[in-house]
């Protein structure tokens, strides 16, 4: 009987501590909030998603020599000298078609060693961070502006005027050696005539 009145006691008095710990935690303010309805405030320097504002780039490729995982992967093709690219932001002259530029976030260790190098500072870290997607290829971030089409335009055409320029240099090479070989025939044919008028 004994026993059966200490284990009432003990079991009342557990629910009763129990239920006080609960009960004080009614006028505790919540620590979780409510997401996706209600945001965590960001730290100031928050590194998070990466964003390329391609009117000021001008392909340099720094960016992507600084990055330790290799993601950004960049193609350029030269401009004409017909073209004018205009400048970024800061003044500086855009000279090369930015024909790709992927940046692929799932190996991003979010480091934001290629922000820094940046002549431009048009690669940034934004305070994104809800960008979860179902396929993996999703992950890669195509900020070019050129479709596809028009890169290998400006590809093909940039080996035109290479090719025309090669040839041009080689036509004149040609047309130099040739002047070199008559002036060279007229001074010897001038110092024949001279020889002969001698003798
Ligand atoms: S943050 Fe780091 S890992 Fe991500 S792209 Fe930039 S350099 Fe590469
Ligand atoms: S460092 Fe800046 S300007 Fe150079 S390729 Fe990267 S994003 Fe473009």
């Amino acid at each position: 009987m004994k026993q059966y009145l200490l284990n009432t006691w003990e079991a009342l008095s557990t629910i009763f501590i129990g239920m006080k710990i609960t009960f004080g935690h009614l006028f505790v303010p919540a620590v979780t909030i409510q997401y996706p309805d209600v945001r965590v405030r960001l730290p100031e320097r928050v590194r998070n998603r990466l964003y390329v504002n391609m009117d000021d780039c001008i392909g340099c490729l720094q960016c992507a020599r600084a990055c330790p995982v290799d993601c950004i992967d960049i193609e350029t093709v030269k401009s004409l000298p017909t073209e004018d690219l205009g400048k970024t932001s800061n003044g500086k002259k855009k000279a090369l078609w930015v024909t790709k530029f992927d940046i692929d976030i799932a190996k991003c260790c979010y480091c934001q060693l290629c922000v820094f190098p940046c002549p431009t500072e048009c690669i940034y870290m934004t305070d994104v961070y809800e960008f979860s997607e179902f396929g993996r290829n999703d992950l890669v971030y195509k900020f070019a502006t050129l479709t596809n089409e028009e890169a290998k335009e400006k590809a093909a055409q940039y080996d035109v005027f290479m090719e025309e320029k090669e040839r041009q240099k080689a036509e004149a090479a040609k047309a130099k050696a040739e002047a070199a070989e008559k002036a060279k025939k007229e001074k010897e044919n001038e110092e024949n005539k001279e020889d002969n008028k001698d003798k």
